[in-house]
C-alpha cells in the first residue's frame, strides 16, 4: 500500500505504533474483554487514567496545586465552563485571534461582560492582536495560544495581576507550555493527544470554588474524581500516545522535531516561485501552517495533485480556503519532505 500522509487539521495524524498496538489489544484487553465493554470504575482502568494522569504530569510538569480534569464536549464546552466557574466580578477579558477565540468570546458574553483587549480580525487575523498594557478587576484573561485555522501562535506571555486562560488545543504538547504561567488550560484530544471526544482542562487548584452550576459543569464535580462515565476508549488511546511521547523522548523532542519540520516547509513556501506562507515573522505556528498560490482555483488543482499522490487534507479551513498543512507530532519529517516535494513537481509540470 501507497504511504498516505495526513495534514489534517484535527482530528488529526496520530502515531501508527499507537494505532496498531490499539488495534492488537482491541478484542481483549487484559481481562478478557475489550476495552470499551470494561467498566471505568474497575481497577484495570483506574490504572490507566491513573498513568495517564501522571504521564501528562511528567509530561507538561504540572505542579501539584494544579488539578486535571478529563471532560468531554470539546474545548466548544470550555467556551462555557470557563466564564460559568470562574466568575467572581463577572468582568473577563479576551484577546479576539481568530476564528475560534471569536467564539470563545460569543459563548462567554452568556455569563458576563467581555472586554475585547485586542483584535486583529481586520486583518483578517493575520496577525496577532498585541498583549493588553495593564489590566485589572477582571476574573481572567482568555487567549488563543495557537490560532489553528490562521497559523499564528503566541510565544511571549506577559506578567500580569489576573490568572491567564489559554486554549491550548492544537499545540498542547507540541511545544513547551509553562503550565505554572497559568490559571487553567484546556484542550480538545484530537490534535495531540488521542481520538476526539476527550478535552483536558489543567487549573489551578484556588480557582476551583464550589458553584450553584449542573453538576457535569462544575469543574468541582470533577476534581479527582470521574463523576461520570468518561469517554473511556479515548482516555485509553490517549494513555498510549503520551506513552509514545515520552519514549520519544517528551515535550522538547516533539518541540525540536516541529521546529525542524514546520522551518523546513516555512523555507520551502518562503522560496517558492508559486506557493507561499498566509503568516509571516515569528507569529507562525509550529502546528498549523496556511499557504496559497493566491489563486483559489490553483489551490483546488494542487489539493487534487497532492490527494493522487497519497497527501491528504490539504484543504484549509471552510472559512478562510486556501491550502494548509497541519504538522502536529505524529506527522513525520518525512511527510514534510514528500509534500515539498510534490509541491516542486506541480511548480513544474502540474499546471
Ligand atoms: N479551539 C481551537 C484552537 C481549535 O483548534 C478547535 C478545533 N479545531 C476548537 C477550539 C474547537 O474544538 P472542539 O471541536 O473540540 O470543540
Amino acid at each position: 500500500m501507497a504511504v498516505i500522509y495526513n495534514f489534517s487539521a484535527g482530528p488529526g495524524v496520530l502515531p501508527e505504533p499507537v494505532l496498531r498496538e490499539v488495534q492488537a489489544e482491541f478484542l481483549s484487553y487484559k481481562q478478557g474483554v475489550s476495552i470499551v465493554e470494561m467498566s471505568h470504575r474497575s481497577d484495570t482502568f483506574a490504572t490507566i487514567v491513573e498513568q495517564l494522569e501522571a504521564r501528562l504530569r511528567r509530561l507538561m510538569q504540572i505542579p501539584d496545586d494544579y488539578a486535571v480534569l478529563f471532560l468531554q464536549g470539546g474545548a466548544t464546552l470550555q467556551f462555557s465552563m470557563v466564564p460559568m466557574n470562574l466568575r467572581e466580578s463577572g468582568r473577563f477579558v479576551y484577546l479576539d485571534s481568530g476564528i475560534w477565540s471569536k467564539k470563545a468570546i460569543a459563548d462567554a458574553k452568556h455569563y458576563g461582560d467581555v472586554v475585547v483587549a485586542g483584535s486583529s480580525a481586520a486583518v483578517k487575523y493575520r496577525d496577532l492582536p498585541a498583549w493588553p498594557k495593564t489590566i485589572s478587576d477582571v476574573d481572567y484573561l482568555h487567549v488563543t495560544l495557537n490560532n489553528t485555522i490562521e497559523g499564528t501562535r503566541y510565544t511571549e506571555l506577559p506578567d500580569t495581576g489576573v490568572p491567564i486562560v489559554a486554549d491550548v488545543s492544537s499545540n498542547i504538547l507540541a511545544e513547551a507550555i509553562d503550565v505554572k504561567r497559568y490559571g487553567l488550560l484546556y484542550a480538545g484530544a484530537q490534535k495531540n493527544i488521542g481520538p476526539a471526544g476527550l478535552t483536558l482542562v489543567i487549573i489551578r487548584r484556588d480557582l476551583i470554588v464550589d458553584r450553584d452550576l449542573p453538576s457535569y459543569l462544575a469543574y468541582s464535580k470533577h476534581v479527582d474524581t470521574l463523576l461520570n462515565t468518561p469517554s473511556t476508549f479515548n482516555l485509553y488511546v490517549a494513555e498510549r500516545v503520551l506513552a509514545w511521547v515520552e519514549g520519544e523522548g517528551g515535550v522538547e523532542a516533539m518541540e525540536r522535531r516541529n521546529v525542524e519540520k514546520s522551518g523546513l516547509f516555512y523555507d520551502a513556501l518562503d522560496a517558492s516561485p508559486l506557493f507561499h506562507a498566509v503568516v509571516s515573522g515569528k507569529q507562525r505556528s509550529l502546528t498549523n501552517i496556511p499557504f496559497t498560490t493566491g489563486d483559489a482555483e490553483t489551490d483546488r488543482a494542487f489539493q487534487r495533485f497532492a490527494e493522487a499522490r497519497g497527501l491528504i487534507e490539504l484543504g484549509g479551513h471552510r472559512s478562510v480556503g486556501g491550502l494548509r498543512a497541519s504538522l502536529y507530532n505524529a506527522m513525520p519529517l518525512e511527510g514534510v519532505k514528500r509534500l515539498i516535494d510534490v509541491m516542486h513537481e506541480f511548480e513544474q509540470e502540474g499546471q
